[in-house]
Order: structure tokens, then sequence, then C-alpha cells
């Protein structure tokens, strides 16, 4: 495994294995890797010929109050997991690499997308996200990019910036990986005391018993959401208050936002269907964790 640091040494690497015909799968990441970030680097690896994974903790995505400086870094166990999954190549450049003096140019989505869910409190944050991994499209070069469903709205904002500039990279997305206890890996989970963790997994126990209910028929109304197949469906008003009411129960939980929204527009729905996301963002003492299922 290779590990690069300037953005001419991905380049030339990457003109050679092209040059060979093979093809390159990317993973983007910000490192504190866990079996999250392994298991799309192991899909990466069984659909392309060489995987190329970023490990960058990305500045401009964060707010000035978010958690930046203390974000985790452990570049040598990072490259001990890349290595075992089979990546070929780590790109893992410097701030100046990416963001060199003078650099004025950014990636931004006009709408509503990047202001729902996460967007509401993280107002800059996809913007940093789009241009980072804009960018990383432009030195990698990829035929197929791989992002995990954990980040169901990055997901989404990035298929929709790679359809509207016809990106020549297609997006997987890929099954969020869990704890036994249901909690969704997460670096940020590294910050939770033993008594915090144990409370972070009313997150999962919240969404499983919204989507109990929702496939519970009793509650469906007998109506299909248009352009949608015929099937039972639900109300979104009433399955967010049983949500509330879980986390509700768990003292040091506070609620971010609970939503149900359309899987591709990100746009709140009343008459939930398949494909709708039901995402969530709650606060364990100073830690904000993140998760949703697909209905
Ligand atoms: P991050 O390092 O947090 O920027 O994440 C890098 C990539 O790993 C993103 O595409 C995430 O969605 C994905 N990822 C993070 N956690 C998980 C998880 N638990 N399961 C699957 N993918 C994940």
């Amino acid at each position: 495994m290779k590990i690069a640091t300037t953005i001419e040494e991905v380049r030339q690497e990457v003109r050679e294995w092209k040059r060979q015909g093979l093809t390159v799968g990317l993973v983007p990441t910000m490192g504190a890797l866990h079996e999250g970030h392994a298991s799309l680097v192991e899909r990466a690896y069984r659909d392309c010929n060489r995987v190329v994974a970023s490990v960058f903790v990305n500045p401009t995505q964060f707010a000035a109050d978010e958690d930046l400086e203390s974000y985790p870094r452990d570049f040598e166990e990072d490259c001990r997991i890349l290595q075992r999954k089979g990546c070929h190549l780590v790109f893992h450049p410097s701030v100046s690499e990416m963001y060199p003096e003078g650099f004025a140019t950014y990636v931004e989505l006009t709408s509503d997308m990047t202001k729902q869910l996460c967007g509401k409190t993280r107002p800059g944050h996809f913007k940093g996200v789009c241009t980072v991994v804009s960018k990383l499209f432009n030195i990698v070069t990829p035929d197929k990019a791989y992002f995990g469903e954990k980040d169901a709205q990055q997901l989404a904002v990035i298929r929709r910036m790679v359809f509207d500039m016809a990106m020549d990279v297609k997006i997987v997305g890929c099954p969020t990986v869990r704890e036994a206890d249901g909690l969704a890996k997460s670096s940020r989970n590294d910050y939770l005391n033993d008594d915090e963790r144990k409370a972070a997994c009313v997150l999962y126990r919240a969404l499983q018993a919204a989507l109990e209910y929702i496939g519970d028929g009793p509650h469906a109304v007998a109506v299909s959401a248009p352009g949608t197949s015929a099937g039972p469906c639900t109300e979104a008003s009433n399955v967010l208050p049983l949500i509330r009411n879980i986390i509700a129960e768990e003292p040091l939980a506070e609620i971010d936002y609970i939503e149900i929204v359309d899987g591709e527009t990100l746009q709140p729905v009343e008459i939930i269907k398949a494909g709708d996301l039901i995402a969530i963002a709650i606060y364990i003492g100073k830690t904000r964790l993140i998760d949703n299922v697909r209905v």
C-alpha cells in the first residue's frame, strides 16, 4: 500500500493504472477509521481493480464552534486497517495541499436539500463536503466512489452534485455498520463516556420502533402517495411523536431533529412511503450523533 501526500503523487499513480486499463474506486474519509469505513473499502475492493482511500480532516466542513481540533486522528492505525482491507493507495494531504493560499472556489448546492436536517444547525457543512469531494474526484478521477448510508443527507447531496455537474463517477451507497446494540459506528462515539455510550443506543431503539410501527398494518392509512407503488402508508404526524417520546425517556439525550423526509429530495413528507428516510440527530452530553433508517 502506497501513501501519497501530494496531488501530483496520486495523479502519477492513477495515470499508470488507467494506462493499464484498471478501474479505480475511491473511499473518502476523515480517518479515525472503524468497521464502517472498512466496509466501504471492502466493497470498493470487490468492485474495482484499484482502491484509493483519502484520509483528510476537512476544515471547511467544520463550523468555528465544532470539533475540528479535537477530531480523533490516528493515521498509523488507519493505515493498518486500510492495508488489511486491500487498499492500494492512501491519500493523506496536508491542509495547504488541499487549500493552497488564495483558495477561493467552492461547490455549493443552492436547493433546500442542504438546508434540511443537519443543514439547519450546520449551515456551511455541505458546502465544505461538496468542495472537498469534488476536488478529490478531480485528483483521483475514480470510476466509482463509496459513501455510507449512515450519512444519508451527505449521500443524497453528493448524488445531486454529481448529477448536476455531470461528474463522470458512479456513487455507491453502502449500508450502515452498527455495534451489537445497534449504535451506528462513528468516530464521534469515542467521545462518549460509559453512561453516555449506554444512553446513545436510544437512537437506534427509536428508529426501530418507528419502523415497526410503520410496518404494523393497523396504523396504516389506505392511501398511496402519488407516484409510489400501492401499499400501506402511515402518516408522519403519528410516527414523529412516537420517536420523540422514546428519546424523551432517555435523560442524557437531547433532540436536535427528528424528521421523515423523501429519500432523494430530503423534503419532509406527510404520508410515509417506501424509500423515505427517518432521520434523527441527538446530543448525548456534548456529542452530536446522527442516524437514519430507510422505510
Ligand atoms: P467520515 O470519516 O466520518 O467522513 O466517513 C467517511 C465515510 O464513511 C462516509 O461516507 C461515511 O458515511 C462512512 N461511514 C461512517 N460511519 C459509517 C458506518 N457506521 N457505516 C457505514 N459507513 C459509514
